[in-house]
């Protein structure tokens, strides 16, 4: 096949099949027209029968190019990067929703060019034989060489060879300058060069800000972040590229048997993809600001930052944390604080004589800290109509942009203060800021922004400390539930598993409702050390949007065989039923593919020691806060003071408060017991889970 037309040194290139390879080579025109006198320029007329052309005896294949598109001319549209050679070990397999081709093909030259299948085919059955695609010729034809044309030939192939040759060093030469310019020091030069390659031959077409913004009930967008200074430093390569406004592709290296390497490529389509140059403005733009008039008119919003950590999620959220100083004046809570107060100003909406409020709180391995009042543990509780309530949680008013910004600050200083690292505790927790708008005191409408945990974490479950298992449990957990909120607030579906986890406990206000819309922002290292990290962020995100694409083919599909399993379990377990604990069941009959019935195993018993932990603290204290119990004493003690005292009543009482105590305490004793063979349970849960099923989520 002829990819392109070589200008310069008047040759084309061409490329054919071998062994499944895509190979290639150049050769001059004159080579060419000397083997293929009918493609000469200037001879119009088909040779006479006289001098019939020369049979294509040669394993070069050019194809047979229409009379009327002869002369052979440069296309100005000519791609120079089309010349691929060395091509060999590239493939590519499309994702799970095959995007617009990429890369585009080629623009037409003049010369006709055919399909690779058709080469393919052509080329094996090729071989030294006549590979020319006209009709059949006369056979006479194949033999009538004149000797006048033959004795010319044989020069011009002499000639040809000569040429060959010095083309042949000169290449040799070109090979070895390459080779010294190759910065061997990088680790994957190899790779390196398959990824420039592989670029060079897309056509770019990022966001920009002439694209349409379009309305979604369900957003979902990736964001790259450039390569950092310690990447850098290691060397790592970037191996995503987004050639698009929707499409991300993420160069896997992998390696044959033989230990060839290849890059796999892998495409993946979603509602916008931002590369590392897109500034967070931008990201808000297409992001979170559309949701911002969702909260004017009644509605609910929430838009998460989804990744592993230090992929970018606080940048985004919460503003520049680069350097010292924190700029929270460029993340997303700021800037959909600044339209807040934009459109409350609009006269639409200034009538309504709407109160803004903010509330920020974190959500550390299930339990809930106020970010605006020292980090004070708060309780959840849900009444009869499922409405939750966060007991006690700060909502403060907020009059402008300014007021947003220093409620920010003072969160985001609360939430890492006593940590030597912001990341290593923001990695663990997810953070939630929440603006509400309130007319008279009602809830008029409420936009949720959060920072969640780093998805990586979700693997941590077969840790050997238990903090790390309990937090990488919940993590895990609530990362799959909201997959699952999601889902089902684009199908309206009727039972979500909202309460499997804190975090859709606490915002399922806002993933019910005609009114209600959601975007979720993926963001990815581009590195290659975080390829499966990134490559698992994608698919999970894949799966948010895929569903409300096409509802039909995941509804309804019964997982008889989980929920065989599961049931068996339970039984096992002798599990009494909790909300909680249903909810954890439909969640995971839901993710049948990443909780295997080990995992589930674990997260019930981690479920049942959250539980514990709640009652058995909860006893202590009443144990202990009750003055009355030492006031009783006290009372009976003073009275023995006294010379003539009722010995008989002292003894009675004493008898009564110790027996009260000693029920109290054994009660106290035994759930303490039980809540440590929950402990031991779930240390032995955790052990069981298969690591390959665990990983992050
Ligand atoms: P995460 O919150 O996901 O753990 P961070 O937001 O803390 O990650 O980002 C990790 C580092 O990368 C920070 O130093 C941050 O400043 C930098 N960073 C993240 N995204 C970008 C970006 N789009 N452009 C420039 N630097 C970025
Ligand atoms: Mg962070």
């Amino acid at each position: 096949m002829v990819t392109s037309l070589n200008e310069d040194n008047e040759s084309v290139t061409v490329e054919w099949i071998e062994n499944g390879d895509t190979k290639g080579k150049e050769i001059d025109l004159e080579s060419i027209f000397a083997l293929n006198p009918d493609l000469a320029p200037g001879e119009e007329s088909i040779p006479s029968p006289e001098t019939p052309p020369l049979p294509s005896q040669t394993s070069v294949k050019v194809n047979k190019i229409p009379k009327n598109r002869r002369t052979i001319a440069p296309s100005k549209n000519d791609t120079p990067s089309r010349d691929n050679r060395a091509v060999g070990s590239t493939r590519a397999r499309p994702g799970h929703q095959q995007p617009e081709p990429v890369p585009a093909p080629p623009p037409p030259t003049q010369m006709q060019t055919q399909s690779q299948s058709q080469s393919q085919s052509q080329l094996q059955q090729q071989n030294g034989s006549i590979t020319d695609m006209s009709p059949p010729q006369p056979a006479k034809k194949e033999f009538g060489i004149p000797s006048r044309r033959k004795s010319n030939c044989v020069k011009e192939v002499e000639k040809l060879q000569e040429k060959r040759e010095r083309r042949r060093l000169q290449q040799q030469e070109l090979r070895e300058k390459r080779a010294q310019e190759v910065d061997v020091t990088i680790p994957n030069y190899e790779i390196m060069y398959m990824i420039r390659d592989f670029r060079a031959s897309l056509d770019y077409r990022p966001l920009t800000t002439a694209d349409l913004i379009e309305e979604h009930r369900i957003c979902v967008c990736v964001r790259k972040r450039p390569l950092n200074k310690k990447e850098l430093s290691l060397k790592d390569l970037d191996v995503i590229t987004i050639p698009s406004k929707d499409v991300v592709m993420v160069h896997e290296p992998k390696q044959k048997v033989d230990l060839t390497r290849y890059l796999e490529n892998q495409t993946f389509r979603f509602d916008y993809a931002f590369d590392d140059s897109t500034t967070n403005e931008m990201v808000y733009r297409f992001t979170a600001r559309p949701l911002v008039e969702t909260i004017f008119e009644r509605g609910m919003a929430t838009c998460f930052a989804y990744g592993q950590t230090g992929s970018g999620k606080t940048h985004t959220m919460g503003g520049d944390f680069s350097g010292k100083n924190q700029d929270c004046s460029k993340g997303i809570y700021a800037l959909a604080a600044r339209d807040v107060f934009l459109m409350l100003k609009k006269p639409n909406y200034k009538k309504l004589d709407l109160q803004v409020y903010a509330t920020f709180f974190e959500i550390y391995s299930g339990k809930v800290f106020d970010l605006l009042n020292r980090k004070a543990k708060l309780r959840v509780l849900e009444d009869g109509k499922q409405q939750v309530q966060v007991v006690g949680l700060q909502e403060r008013e907020v009059k402008c942009t300014e007021d947003v910004l220093k409620l920010i600050e003072v969160g985001n200083s609360c939430r890492t203060s006593g940590q030597t690292s912001a990341n290593a505790h923001s990695s663990r927790s997810h953070a939630v800021f929440q603006i509400i708008l309130r007319r008279k005191g009602k809830m008029h409408g409420k936009f949720s922004l959060i920072d969640l945990a780093g998805n990586e974490r979700g693997a941590d479950t077969s840790s050997a400390d238990r903090q790390t298992r309990l937090e990488g449990a919940e993590i895990n957990k609530s990362l799959l539930a909201l997959k699952e909120c999601i889902r089902a607030l684009g199908r309206n579906k009727p039972h979500t598993p909202f309460r499997a986890s804190k975090l859709t406990q606490v915002l399922r206000d806002s993933f019910i409702g005609e009114n209600s819309r959601t975007c979720m922002i993926a963001t990815i290292s581009p590195g290659m050390a975080s390829c499966e990290n990134t490559l698992n962020t994608l698919r999970y995100a894949n799966r948010v949007k895929e569903l409300t694409v096409d509802p039909s083919a995941v509804e309804g599909r019964p997982n008889v065989h989980a929920v065989n399993q599961l049931d068996a379990l339970e039984a096992q377990w002798g599990v009494g039923s909790s909300p909680q604990r249903d909810d954890l069941k439909l969640l995971c009959e839901q993710n049948e593919e990443e909780v295997s019935p080990q995992l589930f195993t674990f997260h019930e018993a981690v479920s049942q020691l959250v539980e514990m932990e709640e009652q058995v603290l909860e006893d202590h204290r009443a144990v202990f806060q009750s003055i009355r119990w030492l006031e009783d004493e006290k009372v009976l003690l003073e009275m023995t003071e006294e010379v003539d005292y009722d010995v008989e009543s002292y003894a009675t009482q004493l008898e009564q408060i110790l027996d009260q105590k000693i029920e109290i305490l054994t009660e106290l004793r035994d759930k303490v017991k039980s809540f440590r063979s929950a402990l031991q349970e779930e240390e032995q849960a955790s052990k069981q889970i298969n690591p390959k099923r665990s990983r992050a989520v």
